[in-house]
């Protein structure tokens, strides 16, 4: 990445060390002239590292134009080559995966350990795309129309997709997608968050070392009227989103409007269910509950942010995990030893807090307060400290909507059925837990529970890539997941062939 070696809009090079994060279209690094550009911040000084441009229509435009200039011959490109550039980017990945990491929580706040969980999921992505002629494969039978009439089904791409990123996972949400698209035949544009736009810049100056023709995949970096020239232009064919709920919907209802294929994966509130004969393994339990509420300050869209005890499990629950949780090291992910980073913006650091207010005055408890968090050196930071409610209520505000921070919500309810119904009432969809010893119990669990990603004795039941990033209800916008099967299922469209040659 191109480090500033001048002063720039009166910043010294030390304070923007990473410059601007620019586009990649056609195989060149862009800045359109008079974009405007935005600050990225380090959440954990509140400190401007770099800016982004914030690319219009016409650069939009300009991007889909090539994109759409490179398919033919990137599609006639035997997908067992198209999968060697990707062998190829694995490696660099893998040689560059500790300063991706590093990038990672510079830009977005998380620990290092995080950030590297992170870096290798993207590169998972790489390896199983890897495997497209295997993947992309087709099917036939002989005399399967009639006597001496065979008939078979090949898949084929469609052309130029695009994928609009969310600002919790930098690198590893565009790999759900793009490794799968173009190994398919298609071309790509990715448009991450203009709020973490590095780790993604970085791994395309890596892309720019793997010899793909120009053109096959693009990154262009904006904000709202970025993503919006790329959902109503009608050469592009489809659209992945990721991010909050309300901005799913919008981007499946005006995508689809213009006839793309669209999956839009939104937000979450999953939930944690303990049952009573979990209790004997709450030593092990309560670390992993405490991953899943705290780990990335809770902006995980798979963060555990309700915790329902059963019968005799909610007391001692809700004891052990506010204990443990009091002796959470907060502070800057880079520096070792530390468990909760900071929340990702100012604006998101006052959401968290006026959700804490609000949790307050609706009547929860709040027996742990994160709302002062201050930390030795990084005063400016935006810090939250773990949170805990208890006595929380389906009616409540915070029981409904997403906090995205590290705050968790804990109730008692009787039965485990009270407490599928109380997920099942939620409009989200997108995971939920259980801790139990009993298989009857997981079983009921895993069979009624409407949601995508289900554990069992797992906080964070992430789809390794080979499995669908699942979600359902008010999480998913869509048909089709990302990762995996479903990835070449939806980069792909099937034509059925019936030949008869007498
Ligand atoms: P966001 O919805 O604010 O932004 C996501 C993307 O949409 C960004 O690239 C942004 O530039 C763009 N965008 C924002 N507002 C827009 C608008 N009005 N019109 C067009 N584009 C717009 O989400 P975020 O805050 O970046 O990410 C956090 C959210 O993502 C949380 O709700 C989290 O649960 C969700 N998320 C979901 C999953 C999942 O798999 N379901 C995974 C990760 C994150």
């Amino acid at each position: 990445m191109a480090t500033t070696s001048a002063a720039q809009g009166g910043r010294t090079a030390e304070e923007l060390e990473f410059g601007t994060a620019r586009n990649y279209v056609g195989g060149e690094w862009v800045e359109p002239a008079g974009a405007p550009l935005a600050d990225v911040l380090n959440p954990a000084m509140a400190r401007p590292i770099a800016r982004v441009v914030l690319s219009d229509t016409a650069e939009v435009d300009r991007a889909i134009g090539v994109a759409q200039g490179a398919y033919p011959s990137w599609r006639a490109t035997p997908p067992v080559e198209r999968a060697r550039y990707l062998f190829r980017l694995k490696e660099l990945m893998e040689a560059s995966s500790e300063e991706l990491a590093r990038i990672i929580t510079q830009d977005h706040g998380k620990t290092l350990d995080d950030a590297r969980g992170e870096v290798s999921r993207a590169i998972e992505n790489v390896e199983v795309a890897c495997g497209i002629p295997t993947l992309m494969m087709g099917y036939g039978l002989e005399d399967g129309a009639a006597r001496a009439i065979d008939e078979q089904v090949i898949r084929q791409p469609l052309g130029v997709f695009a994928a609009v990123c969310p600002f919790n996972f930098p690198a590893m949400v565009p790999f759900w997608f793009w490794p799968y698209a173009i190994a398919c035949g298609n071309t790509y544009i990715v448009k991450p968050s203009e709020q973490v736009p590095l780790a993604m810049t970085r791994i395309f100056e890596l892309i720019d070392q793997i010899g793909l023709p120009p053109g096959v995949i693009n990154l262009v970096q904006g904000a709202r009227e970025t993503v919006e020239a790329l959902l109503d232009d009608p050469r592009i064919q489809g659209i992945s989103f990721v991010g909050s709920s309300p901005v799913a919907k919008y981007v499946y209802q005006r995508a689809s409007a213009s006839g793309k294929r669209v999956q839009a994966q939104g937000g979450a509130k999953n939930f944690l269910v303990v049952m009573p004969d979990a209790v004997p393994l709450l030593d092990a339990a309560v670390s992993n509950i405490l991953g899943s509420a705290f780990g990335a300050a809770g902006q995980r869209c798979l963060a555990g942010s309700v915790l329902l005890g059963v019968g005799a499990a909610h007391k001692p629950a809700l004891g052990r995990i506010t204990d443990a949780a009091r002796h959470i090291k907060m502070g800057y992910g880079l520096d070792p030893g530390v468990e909760l980073g900071p929340v990702i913006s100012g604006a998101a650091k006052e959401r968290i807090v006026k959700a804490t207010d609000e949790g307050q005055r609706s009547g929860a408890q709040l027996v742990l307060d994160g709302r002062g968090a201050r930390v030795e050196g990084y005063e400016a930071g935006f810090f939250v400290g773990p949170t805990i409610f208890d006595g929380v209520n389906p009616q409540m505000q915070i029981a409904r909507d997403e906090i995205f921070g590290p705050v968790l919500g804990v109730s008692d309810v009787s039965t485990l059925q009270d407490a599928i119904d109380r997920i099942n009432a939620s409009p989200y969809g997108n995971a939920a837990s259980i801790y139990t010893q009993s298989g009857k119990a997981a079983r009921e669990f895993r069979y009624n529970v409407v949601a995508g990603n289900i554990g069992v004795n797992v906080g964070v039941a992430a789809p390794m890539a080979y499995f669908p990033f699942a979600g359902m209800k008010g999480s998913f916008y869509g048909t089709l997941h990302g990762q995996g099967r479903d990835a070449v299922e939806f980069f792909t469209d099937k034509k059925v062939y019936i030949e008869r040659w007498l």
